[in-house]
């Protein structure tokens, strides 16, 4: 499994990676902890004192998460338009390309995770505040046909503001299409893993995000439709601290699992391997 080599290294661009100044130090964003940077990235950018998990771009999410070498990308070519001709969005497409590690805030692909073959996606929060405009919808129902197609389980690890407003409706459409598209998962007898990660909101949560067979959750991540400042205002009443949290939506029956990242990919093989087994019994039950 590869875990070393991004961590520690920096972008091609000669840039550190994404929260990480330029220095031997950083300092925690929940608990200020000064860090050794190279602590920090050993640590897969979760904090040795306090235990919080920053966020990951989605390269650094993939290279802990699937096996070496293994991750062939799908439709990487798809670019987003300006359908609507939207104030300032290619400026902020553009921008996003030069800044984020990735061509838009989803990749897409199939790859292997501790042996098991699965189609994966995984958003990056980086590109646009992970927002869902068409080609990211089109990519995770494109995704879906794939392992559909090859009868792969799919996994997708969100990081999202919600829906790309520069797209309007259109946006709004892939929170749709993404939700038909697991529909056919299910009605194809292919499991959907989800692993939410701060932050997870808005249209992205109150689609495909929501839909999985099994549903886990970093910790301490913000999940939720609204967060807690705008449910605050609009309730009138001061809501939890935890409100839309994992912890919270652990306590409320909406997740299955809170997994510490080290932990992922154990969490991951072992559903993996129930499905396959799953898979298995199902087909001599059928005699095939
Ligand atoms: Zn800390």
């Amino acid at each position: 499994m590869a875990v070393s080599g991004w961590f520690g290294r920096k972008r091609k661009d000669g840039s550190p990676a994404e929260g990480v100044p330029d220095g031997i130090a950083v300092k925690c964003s929940s608990c200020s902890q000064i860090l050794f940077v190279r602590d920090f990235e050993r640590n897969q950018k979760v904090c040795t004192k306090c235990g919080h998990h920053h966020r990951l771009n989605a390269h650094e999410r993939l290279e802990i998460t699937v096996d070496e070498d293994s991750f062939e990308e799908i439709d990487a070519v798809l670019q987003s338009a300006d359908p609507l001709l939207f104030p300032e969005y290619r400026e902020k497409l553009h921008k996003a390309k030069n800044t984020s590690t990735s061509s838009e805030a989803v990749i897409t692909g199939t790859a292997t995770v501790e042996g098991f073959p699965v189609v994966i996606g995984i958003a990056d929060f980086t590109f646009m505040g992970g927002s869902m405009g068409s080609v990211v919808g089109e990519k995770i129902a494109r995704a879906i046909e794939v392992g559909i197609e090859k009868r792969f389980p799919v996994i997708m690890f969100t990081a999202s503001g919600g829906a790309r407003m520069q797209e309007g409706l259109l946006s709004l459409m892939q929170m749709a299409k993404t939700s038909a598209a697991v529909g056919r998962l299910g009605t194809n007898g292919i499991p959907f893993i989800v692993v939410l990660t701060d932050p997870t909101t808005g249209g992205t949560y109150a689609s495909y995000s929501c839909l999985g067979d099994v549903i886990l959750a970093e910790p301490g991540a913000i999940i939720g439709f609204a967060g807690r400042r705008v449910g605050n205002q609009e309730v009138g009443v001061k809501l939890p601290d935890n409100f839309q949290t994992s912890e919270f939506q652990l306590e409320h029956g909406m997740i299955d699992r809170i997994v510490p990242r080290k932990d992922l990919p154990l969490a991951l093989k072992t559903l993996l391997e129930f499905f396959a087994l799953s898979a298995v019994k199902e087909s001599v039950i059928a005699g095939n």
